[in-house]
């Protein structure tokens, strides 16, 4: 190891805090499977890819009894970063700090896994191409019907985000029309980049830091006060880590858009009564908005709101929600784990007889279709603002 300091031991008072007692993934005295919670423990097996088996591991780190090499990399990086541990542990210790100080220290080591690494590169990957598509800029609007709203000065920014722009076109067009008809001045910027959260998968936070400077300022410049997501994973990187990694706050407001459409509808500015489908649906909580941001509700009132919709919940939702494997960049070296979480949670939306599974997240539902599809469920996957973009009635005109 260098004699750089390391992020590991910066926090080495939330590792020494670690009481041992495995609340973080073996909840067996509640009369749960032990691997309930942990896609990481349920596919690795060994007690090293849980909270628990990560503090041992950061606890030896900072005592001098071992070193980071490619073993210990492998135990960090296959980790959806789902929060399930944090949710559960016993002393409410937030166990993904201790995860991005070591993925810090190993970035810095080049101890990346490989295909993460070739993924975030300077040549070839996001730091090239600034998305993780390694899409063309130019055609990063293609999917937009008109240029009417790219560049203008307006107070409310639609961040689109890479996964809306280049891999699920049809949720960034969802989520454009959704604003248009909820009447809202909105601009979206044609030099979008990535907003930075894989960086933060991969460890690198200054890098991430860069990415969300880029549109801060060019936010700035068009005078924007509130941004608008249908990523969480993009607002996290606005609203939460920007300011933990500055210490400054980002200086906009950030809303996905189901809480901004909720907050409409509460003021009874929206109603969505167009199609009155009839369907039994189910909401999978993508790790990202609820456990990382608390926002459970706001998704659930819309979904009541549709005339004709009854939600069934699944037996692991809200806090308890299980990881479809779509989180931490996994899917890039460890597929084989990502696509046994998939297909736990497809089975378990199945199981409640609902003909319609949705999320509230690009990355989540690309990951469920591909899921379903292995599956060959009978199961319906889409994102919310696919279904309340059939449904919405604007009162104004
Ligand atoms: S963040 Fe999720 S996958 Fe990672 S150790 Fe915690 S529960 Fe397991
Ligand atoms: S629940 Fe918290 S205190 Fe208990 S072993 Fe896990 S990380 Fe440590």
């Amino acid at each position: 190891m260098s004699s750089e300091p390391r992020a590991i031991d910066a926090v080495k008072d939330i590792i020494y805090q670690c009481n041992r007692c495995a609340h973080c993934f073996d909840l067996s005295w509640l009369g749960q499977s032990s691997r309930e919670k942990c896609p990481a423990y349920r596919w690795g097996k060994f007690e090293s890819y849980t909270g628990r088996g990560r503090f041992f591991l950061a606890r030896a780190l900072v005592d001098g009894l071992t070193d980071y090499d490619a073993e210990l990399a492998q135990r960090v990086f296959a980790c959806t970063e789902c929060r399930g541990c944090a949710e559960h542990c016993f002393k409410y210790l937030s166990t993904t700090d201790i995860y991005a100080a070591m993925k810090e220290d190993l970035a810095r080591l080049n101890l990346l896994p490989p295909a993460l690494a070739a993924g975030l590169s300077d040549e070839g990957g996001l730091g090239e191409y600034h998305n993780v598509y390694q899409g063309a800029q130019e055609e990063r609007l293609a999917w937009l019907p008109d240029f009417s709203h790219v560049d203008r000065e307006a107070e409310v920014l639609f961040f689109v985000g890479c996964t809306s722009a280049y891999a699920r076109q049809n949720m960034a067009l969802d989520t454009y029309n959704l604003l248009v008809q909820a009447g809202i001045n909105f601009t979206v910027m044609s030099d979008e980049w990535c907003c930075g959260h894989p960086y933060l998968a991969g460890g690198m936070p200054d890098k991430a830091v860069t990415f969300m400077e880029h549109t801060l300022a060019a936010a700035e410049k068009l005078g924007v006060k509130q941004v608008v997501y249908n990523c969480p994973g993009c607002q996290r990187a606005f609203r939460d880590d920007y300011g933990k990694l500055t210490g400054r706050p980002a200086p906009v407001e950030s809303l996905h858009v189901v809480e901004l459409l909720a907050d409409r509808l509460d003021r009874g500015e929206l109603t969505m009564d167009r199609y009155r489908p009839k369907a039994a649906v189910t909401y999978h909580d993508p790790c990202v908005l609820g456990r990382w941001m608390g926002i459970y509700e706001a998704p659930r009132r819309l979904l009541k709101a549709i005339p004709g919709i009854s939600l069934v919940e699944m037996p692991r939702n809200r806090r308890d929600g299980y990881c479809c494997g779509a989180g931490g960049m996994i899917r890039y070296d460890f597929g084989d784990m990502a696509n046994l979480a998939g297909a736990d949670r497809v089975a378990e939306a199945t199981g409640t007889g609902a003909e319609i599974l949705l999320s509230a997240c690009p990355a989540c539902v690309m990951q469920l279709q591909q899921s379903r599809q292995k599956a060959k469920a009978r199961l319906k996957v889409m994102d919310i603002t696919e279904l309340v973009a059939q449904q919405m009635r604007p009162l104004r005109a």
